[in-house]
């Protein structure tokens, strides 16, 4: 069996696995890479390999850099069946014409741009309607449930805790009469954060791919970082009389920070809170995380009460059309905008972040992982001046990292998680994850676990 890293290695966007043997070629995720001046170009690049001849594709999740080139695999000819949980292939349905609607819209900005320049401009990767398209190829499967997509491939989707309809796969290969057990981590979520479920435990893999994203840190607390959320809060709206802006992914992050500030609200930490949420696709998103709610923990209930009678409830407006999110740029004072893409490389953030950066009374809170590249890491590392659709902007807004409220399990988390095996994987490959975090991480597993392991470079093949 052959498997290759097509993204993911020693960086944490493009997840893409190929697993080929005699008789079956599979992909486990198909994500885009984000962040940097070669995402775009890299994005664009041809598969290495047939797309026409592929079986299947399973996915873990439905974040861009696990999902976002499905569409283009499609155009690139391949026609059979992607599975995913039910969650993650509702999710799909509103992300990958969202990320299709994206491209649309940079190649209109680029167009606009270029006019007096006789430069052809790039077709986008592809289109809403590729995307809805993609969709038809999309099989929902149930958590725990045995499938059998191949007659020598056996596999089981398990609660990752990372977002709504996140998994960890484990992956029964036959070959002749040999069976060897793979195990996918997917993105793992950190334990006992409020509505996800813990990650799964696995007991046993021969070869296993686990992320480590943040490998190499531990998160703030959760009850640290809320004071903190609390505070920047009530500096900016109700003394400094600016906004806050917070960049967010639409989905899981969005609908966690609504409810932190709905709890802020409750305890009477917060008062009259305007909180607007400007991404269509997070409004989607919601809708989608009310409707499984029974994938949620015990807390998750009280998000069910998010619209029902309260004390002191926060006002909470889903913003719809683009004129009322350029409306919303007018605001100067005492808004919460929650926008995204989460990474400020794309979507309406972009906007909110050019309105209000160069202000000293605004605050920009951080709240997920900022890829390499991106405007976020940018702001992140404190830059003091940005360049937002060609226009320079200053940086004056103070700029908070808000750690402690990570979908991803931090270095602890990932040990105890590794520590559920009842014994060592014959291999582990260490994937998505910077590569200091891969490398420090991968360390402690020797070190600690005494495990074999190996942190794969981009385009590697390794047989097993
Ligand atoms: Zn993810």
């Amino acid at each position: 069996m052959k498997v290759t890293f097509l993204g993911a290695a020693r960086e944490v966007t493009g997840s893409s696995y190929l697993v080929e043997t005699d008789t079956v070629r599979f992909l486990v995720d198909c994500g885009m890479f984000q962040g940097g001046r070669e995402a775009p170009a890299r994005n664009r690049r041809p598969f290495g390999f047939d797309a026409s001849t592929l079986d299947f594709v399973l996915v873990t999740h439905a974040h861009i850099d696990h999902s976002g080139l499905l569409p283009k695999l499609m155009l690139a000819g391949f026609n059979g069946p992607i599975y995913a949980t039910e969650a993650t292939a509702d999710l799909l349905t509103v992300m990958l014409p969202d990320s299709g609607h994206i491209q649309e819209a940079e190649l209109q900005r680029f167009m606009r741009r270029r006019k007096a320049s006789s430069r052809t401009p790039p077709s986008p990767i592809y289109t809403v309607q590729d995307a809805q398209q993609c969709l038809s190829l999309v099989n929902p499967v149930q958590y725990d449930k045995r499938l059998e997509p191949h007659g020598d491939i056996a596999c089981c989707f398990r609660d990752a805790g990372h977002i709504l309809g996140s998994a960890i796969l484990e992956v029964w290969v036959t070959q002749d009469t040999r069976r060897t057990k793979l195990v996918f981590s997917g993105d793992l979520g950190q334990p006992g954060r409020p509505i996800l479920r813990d990650p799964t435990l696995i007991e046993d893999a021969d070869v296993l791919f686990i992320e480590s994203t943040y490998g190499n840190r531990l998160h703030k607390d959760l009850p640290a970082t809320l004071d903190e959320l609390g505070q920047v809060i009530e500096q900016t709206l109700y003394k400094k009389n600016g906004n806050v802006i917070i960049p967010a992914f639409a989905v899981g992050r969005t609908q966690e920070i609504i409810y932190h500030l709905h709890q802020l609200s409750q305890q009477g930490r917060l008062h009259n809170l305007n909180i607007f949420v400007d991404s269509p696709m997070a409004t989607a998103a919601t809708r989608i995380t009310q409707k499984h709610m029974a994938l949620f923990d015990d807390e998750a209930r009280q998000l069910a009460n998010w619209f029902k009678a309260g004390r002191d409830l926060p006002n909470l407006r889903f913003v719809g059309s683009a004129e009322e999110s350029i409306a919303l740029n007018q605001v100067r004072s005492g808004a919460i905008v929650i926008s995204a893409s989460g990474m400020c490389d794309a979507g309406r953030i972009k906007h909110h972040l050019r309105h209000n950066l160069g202000r000293r009374e605004c605050s920009v809170l951080i709240t997920g992982f900022q890829a390499q590249g991106t405007l976020g890491r940018r702001l992140v590392d404190g830059a003091t001046q940005v360049s937002i659709f060609g226009q320079r902007i200053p940086v004056r807004a103070s700029i908070h990292t808000l750690g402690g409220f990570s979908a991803h399990a931090d270095q602890s988390a990932l040990l105890d998680w590794v520590s559920g095996f009842q014994r060592p994987p014959d291999k582990t490959f260490v994937v998505h994850g910077e590569e200091t975090a891969a490398l420090t991480f991968a360390e402690r597993l020797r070190s600690d676990m005494g495990w074999s392991v190996m942190v794969p470079e981009l385009g590697q093949s390794v047989q097993l």
